[in-house]
């Protein structure tokens, strides 16, 4: 026990003292950024594989960090969900996209949507209750935002979390799973809610060739997910033949550097000009 106890007492020395140090700085910069304008979204196309079309478009978010430059999310998102400062920043992110799906409807149709990323934290904190009237106030289809969520949330799916997905269905707001097939080996999730689109993830398509066992994956996932009545998003979908194994398996739309990276919404607009 002495032994362990001083193991334990190693194990907290000086590296993860520093570490801890820049932790709660990174907090305290968050805690800054929103009210700074340090934070703005990025949209990447996702096209409908049939037809060539984009009438959609994923908001990913960043961080202009005026010391360290571009933060990704994949390093800032986990502490701002820690430090619960995810819930400001994601009923900043759905009003952004909300904004700019308004704009993206007048010039392309009003059947564009925008997707945004949704973190378990916000559903825990019930901080998108507000979303389908912050939406109707704007005069939008509850339809032209679809919330990305991940496998994880449904598994263990709480009454709150039950409660704010019918909430979505009732006010038309449709419900991807992020990351599909990466999480859990469960799939009883999806005949219990209401989802809309299944997003298979990066690490299936990235390998993808016409012998790989990663095709039979992808077509037996689009198989039972149009079975199911949901549509399928291929991401990171990086080679054209990547592409083509996915059109051909039936799946319904991509995304990747294929066809663009994620853009400014200036940027954004070029892309669809062309
Ligand atoms: P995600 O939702 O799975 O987003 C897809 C990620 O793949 C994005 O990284 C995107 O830039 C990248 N990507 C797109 N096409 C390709 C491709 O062809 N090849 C490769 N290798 N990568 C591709 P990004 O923007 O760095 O975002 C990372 C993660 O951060 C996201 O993963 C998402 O989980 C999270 N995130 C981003 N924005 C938000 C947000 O507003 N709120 C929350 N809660 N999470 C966010
Ligand atoms: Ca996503
Ligand atoms: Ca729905
Ligand atoms: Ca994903």
């Amino acid at each position: 026990a002495k032994a362990e106890g001083r193991n334990r007492w190693r194990y907290f020395t000086p590296a993860m003292q520093k570490a801890a140090e820049i932790r709660s700085r990174t907090v305290a910069d968050l805690r800054s950024a929103l009210a700074l304008g340090q934070f703005y979204l990025q949209y990447q196309p996702i096209v409908e594989l049939e037809s060539g079309k984009v009438h959609k478009a994923e908001a990913l978010i960043r961080w202009q960090h005026p010391v360290h430059g571009i933060i990704s999310p994949a390093e800032f998102i986990p502490i701002a969900e820690e430090s619960h400062l995810i819930i400001d920043i994601g009923n900043w992110v759905f009003q952004q996209a909300s904004r700019q799906v308004a704009c993206w409807q007048t010039a392309y149709g009003s059947d564009f949507q925008i997707s945004i990323n949704q973190s378990p934290v916000q559903f825990h904190g019930e901080s998108s209750a507000h979303w389908a009237s912050d939406l109707n106030r704007m005069g939008l289809e509850g339809n032209s935002i679809v919330v990305e969520i991940t496998e994880g949330l449904l598994l263990d799916a709480s009454e709150t979390v039950s409660r704010q997905l019918l909430a979505y269905r009732d006010a038309g707001i449709q419900v991807a799973i992020d990351d599909f097939g990466t999480g859990y080996s469960s799939l009883s999730y999806l005949k219990k809610f209401d989802i809309d689109y299944l997003k298979i993830d990066q690490s299936f398509v990235r390998n993808l060739t016409p012998d790989s066992s990663d095709r039979v994956l992808c077509e037996a996932i689009i198989t039972m997910a149009h079975r199911l009545g949901m549509k399928v998003i291929a991401e990171g979908v990086e080679t054209q033949q990547q592409g083509d194994i996915l059109k051909l398996a039936d799946c319904d739309y991509a995304q990747g550097y294929l066809f663009s990276r994620p853009l400014s919404a200036d940027a954004f607009a070029g892309f669809m000009l062309e």
